[in-house]
């Protein structure tokens, strides 16, 4: 049945042999890559390729998430990697489509564009829980992906999980579940239901609770077929020396991510608290995220004065449903005290 959702013409695709694929030992005078022998520019050493496949990196991954290891794909471009690659492996361009649920995510749309991938929507509803009844309706034979994402950005609730489980039982397609800010939410991953449904796909990330952006690894779980192929279509070496080596060290401390995850969600206590005392903020969303949505009545005069006291948060007034919104990041203790004291004395 995945086969089937699959472009025929990747099903027969001979993807790229690297000298990686060919000789896997470690061991040997490696005259077979046209590296640099001698060492690096740098006094790190970085002349050899990378593991194409992050082997390590997914056993401890398979471990920490308790999860197989052939579940698991690694995107070196952030989790916006895994979702470009998995439009390009289902989605045949002009003819099939995806069904994306705004106000969210703005990359399953730059994506899709940028394969000429037609998007069908259906707007959450102004709880920003689906439609499922409007889902339905929508997608159409043509719809190879419906992209949820929860706790969703930019309105930072978490979907209802029986809505996701009737998209996931009448949907025949492909269920892409973003979880990017997963960790800050009190609900477990979508990860426990991957061998139940063979359709899902969940994405994570190491840029939010893992607190390493900077180093842009995405994670993808998935059926061990549909990481087969994602395999085949990735970039030989799509994840640096680099990347692999720190986000292992990051994996294994990952006391420090709860502590900073605790940390977050402290500080966002406090600042729910503190806003909702302030007569401009006319309504705070609930948040399940790192981020919290608030409502104002000038949206635009407040975001520019935040700027000139050079206090940058994102303006989404304008995005359908979050309508004079500003979205805002959980800073630290200091950060947040700062924009506190702005917005009091707008
Ligand atoms: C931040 C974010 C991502 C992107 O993560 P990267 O791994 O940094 O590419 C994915 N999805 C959502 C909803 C996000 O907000």
């Amino acid at each position: 049945m995945l086969q089937k959702l699959i472009r025929p013409h990747i099903l027969n695709l001979k993807p790229y042999s690297s000298a990686r694929d060919e000789y896997k030992g470690k061991e040997g005078i490696f005259l077979d890559a046209n590296e640099n022998a001698i060492g690096s520019a740098t006094d790190r050493l970085f002349n050899r390729y990378p593991d194409p496949y992050q082997n390590e990196l997914k056993k401890h991954l398979a471990e920490f998430h308790a999860l197989r290891e052939e579940q698991i794909f690694v995107g070196g471009a952030g989790s916006d990697e895994c979702i470009e690659l998995i439009i390009r492996l289902f989605c045949e361009p002009k003819e099939d489509n995806i069904l994306l649920l705004p106000p969210t995510y703005g990359m399953y749309e730059v994506s899709a564009n940028v394969n000429n991938v037609p998007i069908k929507t259906a707007n959450l509803k102004p709880d920003f829980q689906l439609d499922t009844a409007k889902i339905l309706q929508t997608i159409d034979s043509h719809t190879k992906i419906i992209f949820i994402c929860s706790p969703n950005n930019p309105t930072a609730n978490l979907i209802h999980r029986e809505s996701i489980l009737e998209i996931l039982e009448k949907f025949e397609g492909i269920v892409v579940l973003d979880e990017a800010y997963i960790d800050f939410a009190d609900t477990p991953s979508w990860t426990t239901e991957l061998d139940r449904f063979p359709n899902l796909i969940v994405l994570q990330t190491f840029s939010k609770a893992w607190g390493m952006a900077g180093l842009r690894l995405g994670k993808t779980f998935a059926n061990p077929l549909i990481v087969n192929y994602l395999n085949k279509i990735k970039l030989p070496y799509n994840v640096s020396q680099i990347a692999q080596e720190t986000v292992l060290e990051g994996l294994k401390n990952s006391k420090k991510q709860q502590n900073m995850v605790q940390e977050i969600l402290a500080e966002r206590q406090n600042l729910l608290e503190e806003l909702g005392k302030l007569p401009l903020i006319t309504h705070i969303f609930p948040t399940d995220a790192n981020f919290v949505l608030v409502r104002t009545e000038k949206p635009q005069q407040v975001y520019e004065d935040l700027v000139k006291q050079k206090i940058i948060v994102r303006n989404r007034s304008k995005v359908s449903l979050c309508e004079g919104c500003l979205r805002i990041t959980i800073g630290t203790r200091s950060e947040n005290a700062a924009l506190l004291e702005a917005l009091r004395s707008f």
